[in-house]
């Protein structure tokens, strides 16, 4: 400690009286407060809606301190694209606005490649293949983010399907979350796109943790995987992660901003998110996951322990299979005994104090918690207002 600070606060310690005076720094203005937003415990889970994760410290200092310097953003994404892929062992890497925005940019590079001509076009992709080949099942409400790259989109059940569409194809697309219910195996539609030589693209936005994921799909075979930087990765909410073959993260950037005249330059990625991203992505690969599982399995036991309690009330804990893989809690009553919807008891949960916002994939049977976003002390009280909604 430097010298005059620490007879500073000696001088202090032999005044208490004047000490205890001393006011402590003002406290940061309150932005939501002063626009009368209302601000919650997160027991929903990383949701856009609900701002999906807080970013750690680290991550917004990252931030702030790129914020206060000019640097060239192709430089900057060069940069951070070669840190990321040897981070992550794949070939190359790029930061994009959100998965979805990954999603759009690695499928222009499919369409209009590094081609001039065609990436001016998009998104009409007229007169070179458009088509991106995807399994029934494999349907996502992200979809409109392969549309504005100016795909159109071809449904497939079996092998043969996709020799027929092969020679309009420019991209062979894979939901992992669909995985419980696709007729092909990630294994067999890699190879099969190896064969025909369509580049394949897999959205896992939501599915890390596992870590693994960060990793697995590029090692598959996957020529492109997309990935959320603002969910499990507790990134920028609106960064994402692009990773895959060199060539193809070329033309993505090349269909993206800063670039003017592309079908994505609406989907800009600032320095700061481009760092905060990295950031994000060190402590993450550096965290104990175990620990993390185990500090989350324990918030979610007493959620769920805390509910039984409640006469006619069922909770247990579930980790749903692909996306989101974190433990949950299920609640559900009988309905004779307390007949209370689901969604009235997560509206009481959000109208209390504090507001507790409840997963929304709750449904008319079960009310849903999710633990992974919550804060040291946040599950008690989400514990006990769940018990108190339910007792009532
Ligand atoms: C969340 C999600 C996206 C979009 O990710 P963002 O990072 O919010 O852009 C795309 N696909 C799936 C399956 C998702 O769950």
């Amino acid at each position: 400690m430097p010298e005059p600070r620490r007879r500073f606060l000696q001088g202090l310690s032999a005044m208490p009286l004047l000490g205890s005076q001393i006011e402590a720094a003002p406290a940061p203005r309150d932005w939501f407060a002063e626009l009368g937003v209302r601000s919650f415990i997160n027991a929903a889970g990383t949701y856009t809606r609900l701002t999906s994760c807080k970013m750690p410290p680290e991550v917004m200092e990252a931030m702030n301190t790129a914020s206060q310097r000019f640097v060239n953003l192709d430089e900057l994404q060069t940069a951070v694209g070669t840190r990321i892929a040897s981070m992550l062992q794949c070939e190359a890497a790029m930061v994009t606005s959100g998965a979805a925005g990954a999603i759009t940019v690695g499928a222009a590079a499919c369409l209009a490649g590094k081609n001039p001509e065609r990436i001016a076009l998009l998104p009409h992709a007229t007169g070179f293949p458009h088509q991106v080949v995807l399994q029934r099942t494999h349907h996502t409400n992200y979809e409109h983010s392969l549309l504005t790259a100016g795909a159109r989109l071809i449904e497939v059940e079996t092998e043969d399907d996709i020799e027929r569409a092969a020679p309009q194809a420019a991209m062979m697309f894979f939901l992992n979350d669909a995985t419980p219910r696709s007729t092909i195996s990630h294994e067999r539609w890699v190879a099969i796109s190896k064969r025909l030589k369509i580049p394949t693209m897999i959205d896992a936005a939501a599915d890390v943790p596992p870590v693994e994921n960060l990793f697995r799909f590029t090692a598959m075979g996957f020529d492109l995987v997309a990935i959320s930087g603002g969910k499990g990765i507790r990134g920028p909410q609106s960064s994402g992660l692009l990773l895959g073959r060199r060539d193809l993260i070329e033309a993505a950037r090349l269909n993206t901003s800063p670039n003017s005249a592309t079908v994505a330059r609406g989907m800009k990625v600032n320095k700061e998110e481009i760092v905060g991203l990295l950031a994000a992505l060190e402590l993450y690969l550096a965290r104990d996951h175990q620990a993390d599982w185990k500090e989350w399995s324990r918030r979610a036991e007493l959620i769920r322990d805390s509910a039984a309690r409640v006469a006619g009330v069922t909770a247990e804990v579930y980790v749903p299979p692909v996306a989101n893989r974190v433990p949950h809690v299920r609640i559900s009553w009988d309905r004779s005994h307390l007949s209370l919807a689901p969604e009235e008891a997560m509206a009481r949960l959000r109208s209390g104090s504090p507001s507790i916002e409840a997963c929304p994939e709750s449904d008319d049977k079960y009310l849903i918690l999710n633990t992974w976003m919550l804060e040291p002390g946040e599950t008690e009280i989400v514990a006990e207002r769940v018990q108190a909604v339910l007792a009532r």
